[in-house]
């Protein structure tokens, strides 16, 4: 297997790199953000209690997050791999993941993590709230909480990272071929 963490601040274009790299790598891509939306979407409970903490730009408790990526893992039985995109983002998240993939014998192999700076991060969400529907990107004072949330929370997850040797970092700003390319870089180097 092959289990790759994707990293990076929100609008760095993880969602963007990891829908190219499932289909070149042959890996099951699990967005706990997109998971979140498919709920809100459809009503169901575990959507209407995240609501509230994601449009204001807040990170849903670690609890609910966590069993639910749990429950997307255990759809793909099959995966020869996954890209997290989006999860882990506190320690406890990652703490969970290490404990969980060690329960079924394997491990996060690399967070690649995408670098963009803030002012770049912020002008992409609010382009893409032009079209995406989120409610998230859609107001600046909310775009800049989950940034200044990734700051204060999910960045930290680098030297968690870095510690076990598993971080990789590249250049977010470019075209999304170029962006491919770097990624896939590192991924090739991984899977030798
Ligand atoms: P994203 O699509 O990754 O930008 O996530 C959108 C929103 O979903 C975030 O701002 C959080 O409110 C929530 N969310 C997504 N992933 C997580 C996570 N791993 N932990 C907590 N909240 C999350």
């Amino acid at each position: 297997m092959t289990n790759l963490v994707l990293f990076g601040p929100p609008g760095a274009g993880k969602g963007t790199q990891a829908d190219i790299l499932k289909d070149k790598y042959d890996l099951v891509h699990i967005s706990t953000g997109d998971v979140f939306r498919y709920n809100i979407k459809n009503k169901t409970e575990l959507g209407l209690s995240a609501k509230s903490y994601i449009d204001k730009g807040q990170l849903v408790p670690d609890e609910v997050t966590i069993n639910m990526l749990k429950a997307e893992v255990e759809k793909n039985e099959s995966a020869k791999g996954f890209i997290f995109d989006g999860f882990p983002r506190t320690e406890a998240q990652a703490e969970a993941l290490s404990t969980y993939l060690e329960s079924r014998e394997t491990e996060v192999h690399a967070m690649i993590a995408l670098e963009v700076e803030d002012e770049i991060l912020v002008e992409r969400l609010l382009e893409r709230g032009k079209t995406s529907g989120r409610p998230d990107d859609a107001d600046e004072s909310v775009i800049r909480n989950r940034i200044k949330v990734y700051y204060d929370e999910t960045a930290i997850l680098k030297k968690f990272y870095q510690k076990q040797d598993k971080y990789y970092g590249v250049d977010g700003v470019g075209g999304i071929k170029e962006i491919t390319e770097r990624l896939s870089q590192v991924i090739d180097e991984l899977m030798k």
